[in-house]
This record gives C-alpha cells, structure tokens and sequence, in this order.
C-alpha cells in the first residue's frame, strides 16, 4: 500500500469550468480518508485526477512519493469501485475475481493465490459458483470489492459504492464496509456525498465545497470543531443551528450574547472569553447543535415560539423560533430525549451552554476558543 499526496492541485475542464482549486491533502499510508461535499464540489474529478482518467492542470499528484500526473491508469496501480458495480452477468463470482488477473496474463498459481486471499479477506467462498443476478445487493457490494481488490492495489478508490442500495441496507453494508476496511488496511480515497457515511468510514474526513478544501480532519473533530461555517452546516443531521448574533460586554464585566431583542449571558472559560473579547459589538454568526440546545425551566430563558415537533419514538425535534430576532427569523431545532408534547406557537424559554457555543467572524471562519482549539482550513496549513 502507498501514500497519496495532492500538491496544490487545480483542474479546470476545457470550456473553463474550475472543478477543484489549490487542493492540498496528504493520505497516510493505510488511512481510509473520506472525502465529502455536495453535488458538483469536485469530489469525482479529484478521484478521476487520482486514477489518472483525468489529468490535473495545475500542482502535483504523488504516490508513494513519486509523481504520477503523466502516469496512465494502469502504471498507478489503483483499483476502483464504483456505485453500479458493473460486474460481468454472465460469469460467475470466480470468473469475475478472476477476470482482472487474466486480464494482466498472470501464472495460474498466483491467479489462484491472489482469488484465494481475496476470497479469504471478503467471504465469498460460497458464492464461488453463482451468477450475480443471484446475488443480494450487499453479496454483489462484496464481489465488486473482491474484484477490484484481487489485484492487490496500492490505492483503493470508492465513488459512492452505497448509493445505489435502499435505506437499510445501506447502513447494514455501511458497517460491513467499515469493518472490512478496517482489516483490509488499505490507502483508501471514499467519495460521497452523505456526510454520515464519511463520518462512520473515513479515519479522516475532508469536506469540499465549490472545488475547495474546507476542512480535514478526524470525524469527532470534525463535529466538534468545524472550521468554518460550511462545514458546521454540512456535519451532522439535523444540521447544526446557525444563527446572526453579537458579543456585547455584559453589566458586570462578562460577555453575553444578543439575539435581536434578547440577551444571554456567557459562561465561558477565562481563555475563550479573552480570545473572544476582540469580536465585541460585530456581526457575527452562532453555531449551536440541536443536542445542545436545552428547554430552560425558569423565565430567565430565551424566548421562542414552537413552530412544529417531530415525534421520532426515542427523541423529539422541536422546531422553534427566537421571539424578536429580525424576520426571517431562522428556525432553530432542538433534539429532546423521549417524547414531548407541544402545541404549535407554544412559548418555550431556551438555554444555551457557553462550553457548546460555536461563532464564526463575518467571513464564516470560527474564533479560536484558546490556543489549543485552533481549527485548520486550507488557508491556515
Ligand atoms: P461531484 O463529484 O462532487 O458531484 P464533479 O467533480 O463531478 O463533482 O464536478 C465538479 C464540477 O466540474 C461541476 O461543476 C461539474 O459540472 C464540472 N465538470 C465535471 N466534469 C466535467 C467535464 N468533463 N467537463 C466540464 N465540466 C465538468
């Protein structure tokens, strides 16, 4: 298996198109990085880029240390999967693991060596000697993999291998897949748009927008510590709630936070609060997770009015509004454990933890809450 190193990459497709700009990451060997974004952020041109069926027109692509960028696919050793798995219906599951290595003109024996480790790896020993189309969809998944794995590649590459499957069986292969990726140890590039497959798959997670890199960083980080506005939007579901606020200096020498006509006071630590202190009195935007968003059980609380209620059985999101904040005013969910009953225009009072509390400057970028909490964009690495 290899390193992968994307070096201030850019791919702009004939008729002017900028799909990827400056893109810079480096994959570990064995790492599982996923890479996400919506549709048209750029994620398939930086797999094809990888592969070599596209070719970059700025920066360099190295792997294992050694540029590739006038590599062909085949001299990069690279095995892809794909959503629809394109397996041969008329060859049977050992014909098509053993296709790609007739394919290279290999001896019988290590034909047969490599067939019997993928087997072995994957599982498929019973499936041997059926036809696809007696396959279920997760068995089909395993082959597609088996297929492109046979060949022992340096680097793995996955476009959207689940998107195809329903709801269900979706999160079934979804844990399958990790735990097969996790044996496998490969250096493997995951595309897809679904930001809980990247969470729950990649060792790594970089998110992507518009052609460029956001954020990369370990899943909890990621959720933790967005380093932006998009990336606080885009991870997790329901999305984080985002809201326009400021930082005033409270009475007694404090911070609290105003929200159009309502005020909360801040309980932060010294740090956060010093660092914080440089954005008094700005337009700035509040980031605050449906999780931590709590029902106050007294009148000191933010003022809102219920919109509507989502009873899913183990929890319930409550959708709010903030009384006196400038119309439209952003609706606000709240994830309350069980199940809670609530008549829409309720008035609710909202509280809010500090220690939970995201902000980011008027360019979307998060404040720093200490010296050790720095969060990386591209723009800072
Ligand atoms: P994603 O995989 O994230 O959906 P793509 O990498 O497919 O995004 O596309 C990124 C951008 O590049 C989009 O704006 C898309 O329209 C454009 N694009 C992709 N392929 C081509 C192409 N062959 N020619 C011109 N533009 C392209």
């Amino acid at each position: 298996m290899a390193s992968v190193d994307f070096e201030h990459i850019d791919k702009i497709y004939p008729g002017g198109a900028q799909a990827v700009a400056d893109f810079n990451l480096a994959i570990a060997n064995g790492e599982v990085l996923a890479l996400v974004g919506p549709s048209g952020c750029g994620k398939s041109t930086l797999l094809r880029l990888l592969a070599g069926l596209e070719t970059a027109t700025g920066g360099i692509l190295r792997i294992d240390g050694q540029r590739v960028n006038e590599l062909s696919p085949q001299q990069r050793n690279i095995a892809m999967v794909f959503q629809d798995y394109a397996l041969y219906p008329h060859m049977t599951v050992r014909r098509n693991l053993e296709f790609p290595l007739r394919m290279r003109n290999l001896p019988g024996a290590d034909i047969e060596r490599q067939l019997a480790w993928a087997v072995e790896l994957l599982g498929l020993g019973e499936l041997l000697d059926r036809l696809p189309k007696q396959l279920s969809g997760g068995q089909r998944q395993r082959v597609a993999m088996g297929r492109a794995l046979v060949r022992q590649p340096s680097v793995f590459l996955m476009d959207e291998p689940l998107s195809n499957l329903d709801a269900k069986l979706r999160v079934q292969i979804r844990a399958e897949l990790g735990e097969l990726l996790d044996r496998l140890g490969a250096t493997t590039l995951y595309v897809t748009h679904d930001q809980a497959e990247a969470m729950t798959l990649g060792d790594r997670v970089a998110v992507l927008d518009r052609g460029r890199l956001q954020q990369v960083a370990p899943p909890q980080q990621l959720y933790e510590r967005p380093a932006n506005v998009f990336v606080a939007g885009f991870i997790g579901n329901p999305p984080m709630n985002l809201l326009p606020v400021q930082l005033n200096a409270a009475r007694d020498g404090g911070l609290q936070l105003r929200l159009g006509e309502q005020s909360w006071p801040l309980v932060l630590p010294a740090i956060t609060a010093e660092y914080w202190r440089a954005w008094l009195d700005r337009p700035l935007t509040a980031g605050i997770r449906p999780e931590h968003l709590t029902l106050a059980m007294d009148e000191a609380g933010l003022l809102a009015t219920v919109g509507d209620a989502e009873y899913l059985g183990h929890e319930t999101l409550l959708h709010v509004r903030i009384v006196g904040l400038e119309t439209p005013s952003p609706s606000l969910t709240l994830r309350l454990p069980g199940l809670r009953r609530f008549q829409r225009s309720d008035s609710v009072r909202l509280a809010l933890d500090g220690a939970q509390l995201h902000l980011f400057d008027p360019d979307g970028l998060a404040l720093t809450r200490g010296p050790d909490q720095q969060t990386t964009t591209q723009n800072a690495t």
